[in-house]
């Protein structure tokens, strides 16, 4: 089955076994019926398995090219899956420029608990090597990073990961499996926040994990359900049918996308623009290796080069709407100096490109045309 059946038919085989439904049923119960002690039908208490949540996790490993999936109630609740994997004195390395969020998870809760995090530059994947020692268990890694929009060389640092024995874990929440296939690539884990492209409507808060080794689904499969961060039923539904269009809506953002890019790149009143699609973007070369189209996600500064110049810009926007979040079919505009990296201190975002000056883009599924319109006026 090729990717764009897979978002429609992967893992739903007889979904409604009693009436034929085409859509899996919202099975809103949290137990099941046994006829005598232990005789159910393969569910029996909906923290463990629920048939909706189940249809939904077989077309996550579908479309992952993965074997398992496991479900959970926000992306942030998947990383926290996968980081009980480890113990005291075990440690891992990660990307630098990442979701604050997951920074914020393993600094302020993992670290307490012991175990180590390194966070490094990756765009050079050999720089990795001079941080594993004998502790190392995981390599984190997230690309298209958030917001710099750099690229990590997924295949080259499974190399890696693979010499050293350690497991790697990518975060695909940007480019999406439409985009690129970490698995395929030699990843052992993809994580999602599905809030953003997989659900695709902002109208949900889930995430996700797809693996193809059976052994390390078992033991994701036992902290699900040992710490419980399950989605819900009603949940779990939107984002199967978010999924059922993500080919579609991916093409048109990626269309979008590069609209805006080059829009940006030409417009006197913009600084730089951070899209992997440039020839100029210093990991252009491996994202056109790894991924097959490069995505609605763009950062820009403006020429101005002022906090009060990016601030002003967005508050003018109309159709972009000035929000958290990504990834849904309506544009969003986010300033990521004040709102989603405002926790990161001054001195270390700017490090890493996160200008006071800089704006983030989720550009959605709306008509290119009044999307450059809204942006010619607002930097007007
Ligand atoms: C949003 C996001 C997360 C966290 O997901 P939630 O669903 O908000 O918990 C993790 N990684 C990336 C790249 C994200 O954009």
């Amino acid at each position: 089955m090729k990717f764009n059946t897979k978002t429609i038919h992967g893992g739903q085989e007889n979904v409604d076994p009693a009436y034929g439904s085409v859509m899996p049923p919202i099975y809103q119960t949290s137990t099941y019926s046994q006829s005598t002690p232990g005789g159910h039908k393969g569910f029996e208490y909906s923290r463990s398995g629920n048939p909706t949540r189940a249809a939904l996790e077989n077309s996550l490993a579908s479309i992952e090219n993965g074997k398992y999936g496991i479900a959970f109630g926000s992306g942030l609740a998947a990383i926290d899956a996968v980081m009980k994997l480890f113990k005291p004195g075990d440690e891992i390395i990660s990307t630098n420029d990442l979701y604050g969020g997951s920074y914020r998870l393993f600094t302020s809760i993992f670290e307490k608990l012991g175990i180590k995090f390194q966070f490094i530059g990756m765009q050079e994947a050999e720089n990795i090597e001079n941080y594993i020692n004998d502790h190392t268990k995981l390599i984190w890694v997230e690309t298209p990073t958030n917001p710099m929009m750099n690229i990590i060389d997924i295949e080259a640092v499974s190399k890696i990961a693979k010499k050293h024995g350690l497991l790697l874990a990518v975060d695909n929440t940007f480019a999406t499996p439409y985009l690129q296939l970490p698995l395929e690539l030699g990843a052992d884990i993809v994580m999602h926040s599905a809030t953003k492209y997989l659900g695709g409507h902002s109208d949900v808060v889930m995430g996700g994990l797809v693996v193809k080794d059976q052994k390390l689904a078992e033991k994701l499969y036992f902290i699900q359900n040992a710490s419980g961060a399950i989605c819900g039923p009603q949940d779990s539904f939107l984002v199967l049918r978010g999924i059922k269009t993500l080919h579609l809506r991916m093409q048109r953002h990626c269309e979008n996308g590069e609209a805006v890019a080059k829009f940006l790149k030409s417009h006197p009143k913009v600084d730089k623009v951070y899209w992997p699609g440039f020839d100029d973007h210093p990991n252009h070369h491996i994202a056109k290796k790894q991924m097959s189209g490069f995505g609605g996600m763009i950062s820009f500064t403006t020429a101005e080069k002022t906090l009060e110049s990016a601030v002003k810009l967005v508050e003018k926007l109309k159709v972009f709407t000035l929000a958290e979040s990504l990834g849904g079919v309506e544009s969003l505009a986010g300033h990521p100096a004040s709102m989603t990296h405002a926790a990161i201190p001054k001195e270390e975002r700017e490090k890493i490109g996160v200008l006071d000056s800089l704006i983030r883009l989720s550009v959605g599924v709306e008509d290119e045309e009044d999307l450059l319109e809204d942006l010619r006026q607002a930097l007007g």
